[in-house]
């Protein structure tokens, strides 16, 4: 190791200049990273292929600029520059870690070269060179040292926007290339289009910032620097927190909820006060152009500044989840000095319809955008495509936000097609909730087992013998919803010691078997964390050979599983012993809900697996399988009876289960009579989860996966109160057990949707259950409020959640751990854990957020061509359930959906009912009450109360421009239900049938359009991911579980 000194020239922040010398160590060995090294580098895992045509060194500047286009990964053998990369950290340290995630990221072929510190290839800076030719100089020397280095063997290509480096450097060495960016892509990825899109957008944009006049107005403040802001949080002089924008009043209205404000929330409502000091209300400018979703400082304004935030409803949206106190009194109210991290993600827009006013010059328009997600600000582009792109979804990057501007800067990175298509607005939904999924890659596929129908996957001799063999010893069988195709769970029930002992196992898909931690598989698993439902396709966390046929444990197939066997004392059902471990089973029946339960009612049931044998052997293997569902649901009985004895009872019926959401109009699909084996299977999995859960938490105190569930927030429950006092029900939140009870007895004979919407109420209070390390949480916040469980994860879904994944390997290494044997990895830490558990909650939300969106979307579709005024279906029945200041919310049974209905107009007109009950629109004057609200008017004054049935008028609304989500609009047309309901479809067929005649329409546009014009072909990422046209009953339920109180197994 040789050391230098190395001098910098710093200026310090009062502009005096600072001489730093700082020792520097080169080495003689630095890794290369390539697998055609001849010099022994300690290379580790992560190499660049022998067998491209060259290596690509992106200099310093390229890096810093055009750092979106080297993060394609169709372009290989990219060497980054520990020089290029500081440089890149000056820009931003976000867009650094973007750097490093990418070099650890196998499935990018790139690496990161320490040239500073490798001895031939570190050139210290001259007196008088600038920092950008240092740079330059010192990727070009380590460019030169790869080609040296590597004897010859591979081209190396540097590229750089300095048109002097490319004079200076190009002929310099034969073997190593000097050439621009734009040269680059042209030649060696003329077919990657979005490559060059992408360039023309970022270096068009780059030449609008030059010519970019700095003498115009200030708009805004100055950030203050880091350090004050650091130092002014640690003073309490200001609050940090990330921000909130109002999406009803995007422009008017930001919170900030300051970070560790939970205690100050508790205290301050413990001293029922409710000044809440936690959420920070940040009004017009002061945002001082923080963008949702940033992490940023806010100074509090004096008390005479402080302003209440609105109440009343807005149009387009359904309510938000928010405590409802009425009236707003005056908030702490403050003012962003600074952003601690710009949270900016990719966003769609949509370019508006020109009008000639923007400004042009000769070869680019400047013009505003508008993002799809309200709380998004305009953003400003330049583009030559203006006219063009009219009316289309465009994916925008924002570059950055000047003080002297009311807007953003942005580039466009690619084009979704035009608003109002229904891939166009799928893709939209994709992008905005950060869903990245594209199609397994050839390298992943590679990694995959291999099984065709002609050539079936076959388990290993030599890893059965590994394995606890169940195949001769247990009858394992499967309950699921029809049409399941990825088999994650399967059961076992038997009698052991001539009756005296219960044997109940849960046999579960062994993924990890197949997914090995850190390969490609795993990483692509572990960044989509779950499968993704919308209505009308799913994007699989796993490849299809894993998920529908070699984990899949389907019937009459060897199979691998990860097994949990308990020994019960037959009597008292109490657990004697537990076996965990990996087993190779055979299910020998795939049985859905309604056929189990036909089995089990002794009913006469068709069983598939049967039908070839003769009525003796028949009647034999029913009986016994009849045995083993009794048996299974005499224990699941029991199981749950004692959860609900060990704490509090669940809060759900099983009503609420089955005809949850509102929203997502999925009710009717579910079977109105539930089915008590949904109850035996959903039991089992929870006590194996629940039984794991304590298994990897001893094993691992402060680093195992869980999942906990916390109380729901008190102020929540202040809607379903006043609801349901309105009818004289008393409804009891002291505990999840008071509460379901008061909720069982909330129920009015004479109208049956009073307790379906008080649960729909009760549900919304519900905070999300969450992963979690052990190690970041104390013991007493490990509960499962909607379980009443002191411990649970997740382990038996690992088709389709990662964190199961997670579970199965943890508890592999708890085995191996109590055999003696260290496990082969170390687990990783808490910190890494908690990451983990942290990215899968997000991607969880993600996932719930976009299916509420699809729905919506196919909802909007389906009456968008309807005519409200005629079409029979657009008029329906719908039920008051909240009041708002100018109108209430209501829930629509036939349709499933939750929206606002408006009572009075901005121009002072109410709604006036008449004498036959039909409505009027009239000048007058509303007023809001506690559980009613009343509107005055020539006509005289009528009332609407919570639980009033009324008629309403559905209608489609294009948002403005179509630039965000379209809705629906709801009027009310008479202030009682409809007098006749006419035939109906049945509601069991409404949602697949909504979801046909828009997918019909939609097709029938298409053809159209065809005739018209060629319509661009589906994109290969589209026709590999519509896997399923229709959603099938299996989705449904999930959707349902996870909507659902209590939790998914
Ligand atoms: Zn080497």
């Amino acid at each position: 190791m040789i050391k230098t000194e190395r001098i910098l020239r710093l200026r310090s922040s009062r502009g005096r200049r600072v001489r730093v010398v700082r020792e520097h160590y080169v080495r003689d060995r630095v890794p290369c990273y390539s697998s055609l090294c001849q010099a022994d580098c300690d290379n580790g895992a992560k190499v660049l292929p022998g067998d491209l045509t060259h290596y690509v060194v992106p200099d310093a500047g390229v890096v810093v600029d055009y750092h979106e286009i080297l993060e394609f990964r169709e372009l290989h053998g990219i060497v980054f520059t520990q020089t290029a990369c500081q440089a890149l950290k000056s820009k931003g340290r976000r867009f650094y870690n973007r750097i490093r995630e990418l070099v650890k990221d196998p499935r990018h072929s790139c690496v990161l070269f320490a040239n500073e510190f490798q001895e031939y290839s570190y050139c210290p800076r001259e007196k008088g060179e600038s920092q950008e030719k240092w740079q330059t100089r010192c990727v070009y020397s380590a460019a030169v040292w790869y080609y040296n280095h590597l004897a010859g063997m591979m081209n190396i290509v540097m590229i750089t926007e300095d048109q002097e480096a490319v004079a200076e450097y190009s002929s310099l060495h034969s073997g190593v290339y000097v050439i621009s960016v734009q040269d680059y892509l042209k030649n060696f990825w003329p077919e990657v289009e979005e490559v060059h899109e992408l360039y023309a957008s970022i270096s068009r944009s780059l030449r609008e910032k030059e010519g970019e006049g700095s003498k115009k107005k200030k708009e805004f403040s100055e950030h203050l620097p880091t350090e004050i802001l650091e130092a002014g949080i640690k003073s309490g002089r200001y609050l940090q927190g990330t921000l909130k924008v109002n999406k009803h009043r995007p422009q008017k209205e930001a919170f900030v909820t300051s970070e560790g404000s939970n205690n100050i929330n508790n205290n301050i409502n413990n001293n029922n006060n409710n000044t809440d000091l936690g959420r920070v209300l940040i009004r017009d400018k002061n945002r001082n152009r923080a963008i949702h979703g940033d992490v940023v400082v806010v100074e509090l304004l004096p008390k005479s500044e402080w302003r209440g935030k609105g109440t009343s409803l807005t149009e387009g949206h359904g309510d938000e989840k928010e405590g409802q106190d009425g009236h707003s009194k005056p908030m702490p109210t403050g003012r962003v000095v600074g952003i601690m991290q710009k949270n900016w993600r990719d966003y769609v827009v949509t370019f508006p319809i020109r009008d000639g006013t923007q400004s042009q010059t000769r070869n680019s328009q400047r013009i505003l955008v508008v993002p799809w997600d309200r709380r998004i600000p305009k953003i400003r582009i330049s583009t030559q495509q203006a006219d063009a792109l009219q009316e289309h979804r465009v994916v925008v990057r924002i570059d950055s936000w000047e003080t002297t501007s009311l807007y953003p800067n942005g580039h466009s990175v690619r084009v979704l097609g035009r608003a109002g298509e229904l891939e166009t607005e799928v893709q939209t939904l994709l992008i905005e909730n950060c869903i990245h999924v594209p199609p397994f890659s050839e390298a992943q596929l590679r990694e995959m087992p291999v099984s065709s129908p002609d050539k079936p996957w076959r388990v290993d001799p030599s890893e059965v013998a590994k394995r606890r063999d169940l195949r001769g010893t247990h009858l394992v069988f499967s309950i699921d919803p029809k049409g399941c195709e990825d088999v994650d769970d399967t059961m076992s029930v038997r009698s052991l010691d001539g009756g005296k002992v219960l044997e109940l196992g849960v046999h579960i898909a062994d993924v990890t078997h197949f997914v090995k931690e850190g390969s490609l598989t795993d990483l692509e698993a572990r960044s989509r964390a779950t499968t993704y439902y919308l209505t009308d396709r799913r994007y699989d966390m796993l490849p299809p050979v894993l998920s529908a046929d070699v984990c899949s444990l389907l019937q009459g197939v060897d199979r691998y599983a990860m097994s949990v066997l308990w020994k019960l004392d037959a009597e008292t059902l109490d657990v004697k012993d537990v076996w965990y471990g990996r087993t190779v089973i055979k299910s020998s029946y795939q049985l859905h809900y309604e056929l189990a339960q036909q089995l089990l009612n002794g009913e006469e049931a068709d069983v598939p697996e049967l039908k070839e044998l003769g009525a003796q052997e028949k009647e034999a293997k029913l009986k016994e399988l009849r045995q083993a569902l009794k048996t299974l649901t005499h224990v699941a009985r029991h199981l749950r009876a004692k959860r609900g004895r060990g704490g509090a009872l669940e809060l759900e019926g099983v009503e609420v289960r089955a005809q949850l959401d509102e929203t997502r109009n999925i009710a009717a699909l579910v079977p109105s009579q539930p089915l008590e084996v949904h109850e035996t299977v959903a039991e089992c999995m929870i006590f194996a989860n629940q039984q794991v859960a304590v298994k990897i938490q001893e094993s691992f105190p402060h680093q195992a996966l869980l999942r906990r569930h916390t109380a729901p927030r008190r102020d929540l429950f202040f809607d379903l109160v006043v609801s349901a006092t309105s009818r004289g029900f008393s409804i009891s939140t002291r505990s999840n057990k008071d509460l379901a009870e008061s909720l069982d007895r909330a129920v009015d004979p004479e109208d049956p949707l009073v307790n379906r919407i008080l649960r729909i109420m009760a549900t919304h209070t519900m905070s999300q259950a969450l992963y979690f390390s052990t190690g970041s949480q104390p013991l007493d916040q490990f509960y499962h409020y909607g379980l009443a469980l002191d411990r649970y994860t997740h382990f038996t879904s690992p088709i389709r959640r990662y964190a199961d994944i997670v579970v199965h390997r943890l508890l592999m290494a708890a085995i191996s751990m109590d055999g003696g044997v260290a496990p082969l990895r170390p687990p990783a830490t808490n910190k890494d854990v908690q990451e983990l558990a942290q990215h899968i909650n997000g991607r969880n939300l993600a996932a719930k957020v976009v299916q509420r969106q699809s729905t919506n979307l196919f909802q909007c579709l389906y009456f968008r061509d309807r005519d409200p005024e005629t079409d029979p279906r657009c008029v329906t029945e719908a039920v008051i359930y909240s009041i708002r200041d100018n109108g209430v919310l209501v829930f629509v049974p036939e349709y499933g959906m939750k929206e606002p209905v408006f009572l009075a107009h901005r121009d002072g007109r109410v709604v006036a009912v008449g004498a036959d009950g039909r409505c009027h629109w009239l000048k007058g004057s509303v007023r809001h009450h506690l559980d009613h609200i009343t509107t005055t008017s020539s006509s005289g004054t009528s009332c609407f109360r919570i639980f009033d049935h009324i008629t309403v008028r559905i209608s489609f609304s294009s948002s403005t421009s179509s630039c965000h989500a379209d809705y629906l609009k709801l009027e009310v047309i008479s202030n009682r239900p409809p007098h006749s309901s006419g035939p109906r479809p049945p509601p069991s067929r409404l949602r697949s049938q909504l979801v046909k005649e828009v997918q019909q329409a939609e097709e029938a546009q298409a053809q159209e359009k065809e005739e018209a014009s060629r319509l661009p072909e589906l994109s290969k990422e589209e026709r590999e991911f519509r896997q399923s046209k229709m959603p099938n009953l299996y989705s449904l339920l999930e959707e349902v579980k996870e909507l659902a109180l209590k939790e998914a197994p």
